[in-house]
């Protein structure tokens, strides 16, 4: 892979500090897709804020990969791994985090994509990006809402506890590319999902991240299957197909969207609720 498009490595500067009161080690994060990426990155700049994080993913290797970071950047909270595949384990997997304490935040990141146009799609692929994007998330929401609801927390806003759920979205969620049929159909939903937590949360907020291109190995393993899509080189794909729409050359790194993790989760966005961050460097907005 070329080297403008390798992932990387996040470091303690990167990271955003908030100072928030909830920010605690008797809190728990639970971050799916923690073995890599934005997942990873999240985990770590949530730990860094003090937290104790539960990361979640069914790649053991690179939950340890993300443990060892943790270690090697001496975060100020803690990152405990749980190996799970969200397809089967979601309650085992919200069990193992509620051992580590109140389960507050909920960070929704695990993905897949799959580069198909629609009539040759392969249906099983396509139930299994569902199961992940769109079902596991709806499932983990409903199995951490009464951790959330349950919360001793005394700075609740409200008589139903505290607690806030974050969904990885993408400009997939606003408007689409050809051959992705899977991934555009689950990132609109993952939006449905934020909006339906915000009218039912009563004290537990959500929102939901959109980005464009972001360094990380989902981005990078797809390049070559949209260049023979395409019919284009993998350059073409970089600078065309991925930044052609956007106003800057380079994309974002998965420490500046864990980083909106950070700001979502915090007592600076309490009026977020069921709201989208939008961070696609004018993608979706401009043309020409
Ligand atoms: P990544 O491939 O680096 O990480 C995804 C992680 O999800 C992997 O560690 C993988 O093991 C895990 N995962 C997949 N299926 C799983 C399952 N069944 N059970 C448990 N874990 C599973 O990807 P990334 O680029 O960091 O993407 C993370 C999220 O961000 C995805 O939802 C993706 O759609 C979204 N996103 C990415 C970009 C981007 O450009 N990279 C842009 C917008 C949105």
């Amino acid at each position: 892979m070329t080297d403008e498009v390798s992932s990387p490595e996040l470091t303690a500067d990167d990271v955003l500090r908030i100072d928030d009161d909830r920010f605690v080690a008797e809190n728990v994060a639970l971050v799916t897709g923690a073995a890599s990426g934005i997942g990873r990155a999240t985990a770590l700049a949530l730990a860094e804020n003090g937290l104790t994080v539960v990361g979640t993913d069914m790649d053991e290797d690179g939950l340890a990969g993300t443990d060892q970071k943790a270690a090697d950047l001496g975060v100020e909270g803690t990152v405990e791994t749980v190996v799970g595949d969200l397809r089967e384990d979601v309650p085992e997997i919200v069990g193992r985090a509620a051992n580590h304490g109140n389960i507050t935040y909920l960070a929704n990141v695990a993905g897949m994509q799959h580069i198909d146009p629609i009539e040759e799609f392969p249906m099983d692929t396509y139930d299994a990006m569902q199961d992940v994007m769109v079902r596991a998330p709806v499932e983990l929401a409903k199995h951490c809402l009464p951790h959330m609801r349950e919360s001793g927390d005394d700075m609740r806003d409200s008589s139903n506890g505290f607690g806030c759920v974050g969904n990885m979205a993408s400009v997939h969620g606003h408007y689409v590319t050809s051959d992705k049929v899977a991934y555009n159909v689950a990132k609109f939903g993952l939006r449905g999902l934020t909006q339906s937590i915000a009218a039912e949360g009563d004290g537990v907020r959500s929102f939901s991240i959109s980005t464009g291109y972001v360094k990380t190995p989902l981005v990078t393993d797809q390049i070559p299957d949209t260049a023979d899509q395409r019919g284009i080189s993998v350059q073409e794909v970089v600078e065309d197909v991925m930044l052609g729409q956007s106003r800057t050359t380079e994309m974002m790194t998965p420490a500046e969207v864990a980083n909106l993790f950070v700001f979502g989760f915090s007592k600076h966005a309490s009026h977020l609720n069921g709201g989208d961050l939008k961070f696609d460097d004018g993608m979706t907005l401009t043309y020409e």
